[in-house]
């Protein structure tokens, strides 16, 4: 057998890899502080948040759910369809400018204190797994041994809480009541849905046991955007190279340290920087990089690697802040500047796009009325010489209210007769129905096999349209 020789790179491709190609496990200390005190009551109003959503509701209808089977997107109350398509376009348009604003503003905040997999990975998951293995993490307290009792109480805990998260994220996507359905009846009665289900805990399982950190790293474009995103005077989290370098281990300056106007210490470590090379913003970061090699795709902004670095400069006896929020154009010297063409800019198009949406979605909130063709041939010859067009009304009660509709012929031959069923033409609230309806008209209205009439779809004083339909015959009657 040929000798294979794995060739490695000079320097690690990414943070999450060995450098011959295996994962590398990450498993970062937890660096206590004001921001992860901050971070974490703030991932526990979030989880709150993202549990109860699906359940909050105006006027009876869900604040938000993006129903795909039935293609009805509800967003505060108000449904979309897809139809809607100047208003979805809208709304997409308003989440990029949105997305853009707030990075160019706080760059990764988003990442580092809001996002669902930042929250439930730093909140729940690492938690549970620490709470298991008895370890702080990486460089923390030692683990306790590895027993097989402790592999499956973890696997355990991360099915339950995957289980929960798989029902409260399809919460999102199927309304809360038909859920709650499935939820009391017995699998069996249902195996499609609880398919769905078990596929959801399963997708959740691999993000957050196995797949983790790299989801931000590799998987998630936000952070690849990042570059084009930011500018210089964006909030970035970063190490300050020029008070920090060069670095040296484990030096110690005197306790009676002051720092010079630019927060550089006056530390006694002649020639030397702020930065005592101790490692602990590289153990604690959830991606596994280090600050100090500059700002880095991989990086979600969470600030552990500041907690960590102000405990040690705390215990060193230098001032804090050697790793901060701070901006490119700030670690240059430059002044502060909020206000920039860019913020600008997106905030003027952010504002048009939503004054645009609230427009557009006052029209979203009127009944939308179909007239469709009834399956079978086009018309037919009644006993009484009649001639009989089949259609079928389409009613999509996009209002708060539930409706009872009626149809009238306010433009059509002589004799024409509407026959429907008027009981069966109340629509709920949000919901759509569709019902037959009958129009017969004398064979001498007919023109050429066709005659043209005008319909009225009206809801008391709440709603009226007028439709124009043409009927068809034969085109000799
Ligand atoms: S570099 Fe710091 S802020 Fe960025 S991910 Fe790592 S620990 Fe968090
Ligand atoms: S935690 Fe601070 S002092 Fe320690 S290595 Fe990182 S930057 Fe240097």
């Amino acid at each position: 057998m040929a000798n294979l020789t794995v060739l490695q790179p000079d320097a690690p491709v990414l943070s999450t890899l060995n450098r011959d190609g295996t994962r590398r496990w990450l498993k970062p200390r937890v660096s206590q502080g004001v921001f992860l005190t901050a971070r974490r009551a703030v991932a526990y109003v979030l989880i709150l948040v993202f549990t109860l959503v699906p359940f909050l509701k105006i006027s009876g209808r869900p604040v938000l759910l993006l129903d795909v089977v039935r293609r009805e997107f509800t967003f505060f109350g108000v449904t979309f369809l897809p139809t809607d398509t100047i208003l979805l376009a809208l709304l997409m348009l308003a989440i990029f400018v949105g997305v853009f604003l707030v990075t160019a503003l706080l760059g990764r905040a988003w990442c580092g204190w809001a996002c669902p997999q930042t929250v439930y990975l730093e909140f729940v998951y690492r938690p549970i797994e620490r709470l298991v293995e008895g370890t702080l993490g990486r460089g923390g307290r030692r683990a306790a041994a590895a027993t097989a009792p402790r592999a499956i109480l973890k696997a355990l805990l991360y099915f339950v809480v995957s289980f929960y998260l798989a029902n409260t994220f399809l919460a999102y996507f199927v309304p809360v009541e038909e859920l709650l359905e499935w939820v009391r009846r017995s699998p069996i009665e249902h195996p499609g849905s609880f398919g769905l289900v078990l596929v959801t805990t399963g997708a959740m399982l691999f993000n957050f046991a196995y797949f983790r950190e790299q989801t931000c790293v590799l998987a998630c474009p936000y952070g690849r955007f990042q570059s084009v995103l930011l500018d210089p005077s964006s909030l970035i989290i970063s190490y300050d190279a020029a008070r920090g370098e060069p670095r040296a281990k484990g030096r110690r300056p005197k306790r009676d340290v002051r720092s010079d106007e630019q927060g550089r210490s006056a530390a006694p470590r002649a020639g030397l920087g702020d930065c005592v090379d101790c490692g602990l913003c590289v153990i604690t970061c959830p991606t596994g990089i280090d600050i100090r090699d500059g700002l880095q795709m991989e990086c979600v902004a969470c600030a552990q690697c500041i907690d960590a670095c102000d405990d040690v400069m705390r215990r060193v006896g230098l001032p804090t802040g050697l790793i901060r929020y701070t901006s490119q154009g700030a670690l240059a010297g430059k002044p502060a500047r909020v206000l920039r063409p860019r913020v600008l800019l997106y905030s003027a198009i952010l504002a048009v796009l939503v004054t645009a949406m609230m427009l557009a979605a006052r029209g979203a909130a009127q009944p939308e009325i179909k007239i469709l063709r009834g399956p079978g041939l086009p018309y037919a010859r009644m006993p009484d010489g009649m001639i009989a067009n089949n259609l079928r009304l389409r009613i999509q009660n996009r209002t708060d209210q539930t409706l009872r509709f009626s149809v009238d012929a306010v433009d059509a031959p002589a004799g024409t007769q509407l026959d429907f069923d008027v009981e069966r033409l109340e629509v709920a609230a949000g919901r759509a129905r569709e019902e037959p309806l009958l129009i017969r008209i004398p064979p001498t209205a007919l023109h050429h096999g066709k005659c043209d009439v005008q319909l009225r779809v009206s809801a008391g004083e709440r709603y009226s349209r007028t439709i124009s339909y043409r009927l068809l015959g034969p085109e000799h009657p």
